[in-house]
């Protein structure tokens, strides 16, 4: 099954991608993650793509497809959740190539609908682990002991693209580029709305629910 989430930076895609893959077997292909080890890894892509990253922009096309034909080649899931890729109507058609030479398809597209006043709270109190990656935010998903995380027992840290002036510019890129792929696949009746304004947890239960 490919399930692609879709929404706003800090619209839930990660927290539901995490309680999905707790809960039956699914991978998580989170673009963002890709991405940042492409930076760290000084990789070829990700020597171009940091100072896009930095500045909350989307990096080019081009170089999101050469990182995920890399990833792709080391990992041959069968069930996939589409995480922050694809982000726009190019991508999309990259992704439905990806999935035609696997004689597969795009099975539900989650739109993660949420409230501009949100992201910004749940952005500026978001903490991830270093190691996991797991994401938690310090008001509405706190970890057990003040800033470690619950499973690594890391020190967590702050995204450096977290921040108030980066925000407003992931937010414009968004609306420019993202926004139109929505509207694309709301014609195409092909695209499932979740309040995503809830609860994490009332989030989950209405993506279960779709997914039975
Ligand atoms: P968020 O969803 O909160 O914006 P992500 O971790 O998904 O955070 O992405 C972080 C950054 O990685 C983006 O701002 C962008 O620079 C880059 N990125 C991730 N996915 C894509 C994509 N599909 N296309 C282009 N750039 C991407």
């Amino acid at each position: 099954m490919n399930l692609i989430l879709l929404g706003m930076p800090a619209s839930g895609k990660g927290t539901q991608s995490q309680l999905l893959i707790n809960k039956q077997k699914f991978a998580h292909i989170s673009m963002g993650d890709i991405v940042r080890d492409n930076i760290n890894n000084q990789t070829k892509s990700g020597l171009q793509a940091k100072k896009y990253l930095q500045e909350g922009k989307l990096v080019p096309d081009s170089l999101i497809i050469s990182m995920i034909e890399v990833y792709l080649e080391t990992h041959k899931y069968k069930n996939i959740i589409w995480d922050g890729f694809p982000r726009n109507i190019a991508q999309n058609t990259m992704l439905n190539d990806i999935l035609a030479k696997r004689n597969q398809k795009v099975d539900h597209i989650i739109y993660l609908k949420v409230k501009k006043s949100l992201i910004y709270k749940r952005i500026l109190g978001r903490k991830i682990c270093p190691k996991c990656q797991y994401t938690y935010n310090t008001i509405f998903n706190p970890p057990k002991k003040a800033n470690i995380c619950d499973v690594e027992g890391s020190k967590l840290i702050f995204r450096k693209d977290d921040n108030l002036k980066m925000i407003k510019v992931r937010i414009k890129e968004y609306n420019a580029k993202t926004k139109p792929l929505v509207k694309y696949y709301q014609k195409q009746n092909l695209l499932t709305s979740i309040n995503s304004n809830q609860d994490s947890k009332i989030v989950f239960q209405e993506i279960c629910r779709l997914l039975k």
